[in-house]
């Protein structure tokens, strides 16, 4: 996912953390907007958002240009009045926190929808599935077929799946917006 982003995200844009959790993935990508780009980060559990901002304290990241908003990423249309450049997508649980609480289809499959309606042309929205917690299989079909059916002309999507690994493993799909 790293690579990817890297090479679309500059200094100066305006990105979405839709699950941010422990704050790994915020942090990444507050380096590559910078201080004159923007992030907004989304998690239900109050938790990650303290973890998410004490990441990003730590690091002396930490700004008015990063909104961290507990709510559930599906309320993106409403909170994000931007365009934006990507946004990642880890789906499942908190690593270290209650395993119980997952990403459900019924919100992940609107948050992305409303991600790609903000998702400007040459941006990417990143979605991370894990079809092997319960729960997670079918989500990770819905994420599948809801992209594959993404329009030809607008975008393209990829799947990036380990192979010699434990089954069913982890993969990653990327929606890359076409220029218009
Ligand atoms: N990106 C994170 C990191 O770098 O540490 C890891 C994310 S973790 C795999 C998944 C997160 O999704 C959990 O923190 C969980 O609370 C959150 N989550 C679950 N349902 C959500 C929802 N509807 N909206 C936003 N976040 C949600």
């Amino acid at each position: 996912m790293q690579g990817i982003l890297e090479n679309l995200v500059q200094e100066g844009d305006c990105v979405i953390d839709g699950t941010v959790g422990n704050g790994h993935d915020t942090l990444f990508l507050a380096k590559l907007v910078g201080h004159t780009g923007s992030i907004h980060g989304f998690d239900i559990q109050a938790e990650a958002i303290a973890a998410t901002q004490k990441r990003l304290e730590d690091a002396g990241i930490m700004g008015d240009h990063i909104q961290l908003h507990h709510c559930s990423h599906d309320q993106i249309g409403e909170k994000v009045p931007e365009k934006i450049k990507a946004a990642v997508f880890n789906l499942g649980f908190l690593p270290g926190g209650d395993k119980s609480i997952i990403t459900m289809t019924d919100s992940t499959l609107p948050a992305i929808a409303q991600a790609c309606e903000k998702c400007l042309p040459n941006g990417v929205i990143s979605i991370m599935c894990y079809p092997g917690h319960a729960g997670g299989d079918k989500e990770a079909l819905g994420v599948e077929t809801f992209l594959s059916r993404l329009p030809h002309a607008r975008w393209r999507v990829a799947k990036y799946q380990i192979l010699n690994t434990s089954s069913p493993a982890p993969f990653q799909i990327c929606a890359f917006r076409l220029d218009d």
